[in-house]
């Protein structure tokens, strides 16, 4: 395959990593293939970055600023692996960044780049964005010691440095936590990936290469939010109000809350997602856009009445308030997380896709011993448990459609305007859907039917 003006194909050099991993080459076999000078990428560019001024947020479009283009290959650290990846997959992150919004994240590469010399490394004026990756392992650092050219992986986006002693308890209060492919440079949605070996976990051996790249984002974050001591900490019995029920971190959260013999209660915008979330065994759905909730009724007042309809609607469902609302909408929907949760109960939000200056009745909170707690991604034990359930089967992957790197941005349109289900994958050097499944036998063990349930719907 020949490089078309650098762009529209992986480069020769980063082809042969392709073809060895095709072959199943050896580890040594791949350690000796020369590493390339130049890598394509998926990217947005600082010059860029006051593309969309004056353009309502909805409005401002990811197909103009990701660009896909040849990036030099950076040094590698000591405690740093390059991985040939495979297959990437969007989350709402690269919509942010794509979009400018809340800021350009060039910001943040400045931020690391002052820390260290490796830091410096990422302080370009292009972002290489992406926070999910599976691929192989082709070089690792000279700290590196559980990982070996060959390895077959997924990443998790938790950046860490692990010399920092505030790294040692819970690694998300890190003092310098950062989201991979977000606030450091060199993501995901790349044929190659720059990752720290602490962001290393085993591929999942009977999923695709996209299949097994589109969880370790929202799979982990949902697992802290739902099942870690670190998040809502879920019990059996407990009613779990999820928001965005069939989007990328509701699609794991019901199923967390399944497994953990809770009861999902979805909502969802559309009859065609709450069938889905049936088929996926989640027996109560609230479709928001049926029911016409109007939380706000203008700009600047939340409308009380409406939120005890939607907390009626709740009831007539399952009998009984929630005791944990999944919350991620954030502006939008905050008010009425907070005044439908059970007395007691806990609102545990990550997000705010709506707009991040939340208002709630604080009088609800207190009389009723609510609480709200925060959570973000995951640390490295978390993201493992919840990688380890997806090897085990027990956790599927929600990928509803893939597109090729150069159509990232397309992708991520897709999310920005809610036109998804699930995740959405990228193709990397992986050339088509469907491979890199070494166990079939596991799979059909699993289930076809369950492990593309969402790829079957969306298609
Ligand atoms: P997603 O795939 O777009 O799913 C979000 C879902 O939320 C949508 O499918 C939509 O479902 C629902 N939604 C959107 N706007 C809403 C509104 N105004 N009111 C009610 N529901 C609304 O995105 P995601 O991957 O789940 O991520 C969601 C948010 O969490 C994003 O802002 C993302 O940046 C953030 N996030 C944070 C972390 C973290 O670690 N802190 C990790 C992952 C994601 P319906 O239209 O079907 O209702």
């Amino acid at each position: 395959m020949e490089p078309d003006g650098g762009r529209r194909v992986a480069s020769v050099a980063v082809q042969a990593f392709l073809e060895a991993i095709q072959s199943g080459a050896s580890g040594e076999e791949i350690a000796a293939i020369p590493l390339p000078d130049t890598y394509r990428a998926a990217l947005v560019r600082k010059e860029d970055a006051g593309m969309f001024e004056g353009i309502a947020s909805g409005d401002k479009d990811p197909r103009k600023s990701i660009r896909v283009e040849q990036v030099p290959v950076p040094e590698l650290a000591p405690d740093e692996a390059y991985v040939a990846v495979m297959a990437a997959a969007i989350n709402f992150n690269t919509v942010w960044t794509s979009i400018f919004e809340p800021l350009p994240t060039f910001g943040f590469l400045s931020r690391l780049g002052r820390e260290s010399r490796w830091g410096a490394r990422h302080d370009l004026p292009y972002h290489v964005v992406g926070s999910d990756a599976s691929g192989v392992v082709i070089r690792v650092g000279s700290a590196v010691r559980n990982w070996k050219p060959g390895d077959r992986v997924t990443i998790h986006c938790n950046h860490v440095d692990d010399q920092d002693p505030t790294a040692h308890d819970d690694s998300m209060l890190a003092a310098n936590q950062r989201i991979w492919g977000f606030e450091t440079n060199f993501g995901g949605l790349a044929d190659l990936a720059l990752v720290k070996a602490n962001q290393l976990m085993p591929k999942p051996a009977h999923l695709s290469w996209e299949e097994a790249a589109c969880n370790a984002l929202t799979n982990s974050t949902s697992y802290r939010m739902l099942v870690s001591p670190n998040g809502a900490d879920m019990k059996q019995g407990d009613i779990v109000l999820i928001w965005g029920a069939s989007g990328g971190l509701g699609g794991y959260a019901v199923q967390y809350v399944l497994n953990g013999g809770g009861i999902p209660v979805g909502v969802v915008s559309s009859a065609d997602k709450v069938k889905l979330l049936q088929e996926m065994g989640c027996e109560h759905v609230i479709d928001r856009k049926a029911n016409g909730y109007k939380f706000w009724s203008d700009e600047h007042t939340q409308d009380e009445s409406e939120w005890r309809r939607f907390g009626k609607d709740i009831r007539a469902l399952v009998g009984e308030d929630p005791n944990i609302v999944f919350e991620h909408p954030g502006r939008q929907t905050m008010g009425a997380s907070v005044f439908v949760c059970a007395r007691g109960g806990m609102v545990i939000t990550c997000a705010a896709t709506s707009g991040y200056m939340i208002e709630y009745d604080n009088r609800h909170l207190w009389m009723k011993l609510k609480s709200i707690k925060s959570s973000h991604f995951a640390n490295y034990a978390e993201a493992w448990d919840a990688n380890r359930l997806i090897a085990m089967g027990k956790i599927q992957p929600i990928l509803s459609a893939v597109y090729p790197l150069e159509e990232t941005g397309e992708a991520a349109w897709q999310i920005h305007k809610n036109l998804h289900e699930g995740k959405l994958g990228v193709l990397c050097l992986a050339p088509q859907e469907g491979l890199g499944i070494d166990d079939p036998d596991f799979r059909a063990k699993v289930g076809e039917d369950k492990i593309t349930l969402f790829q079957r719907h969306g298609a």
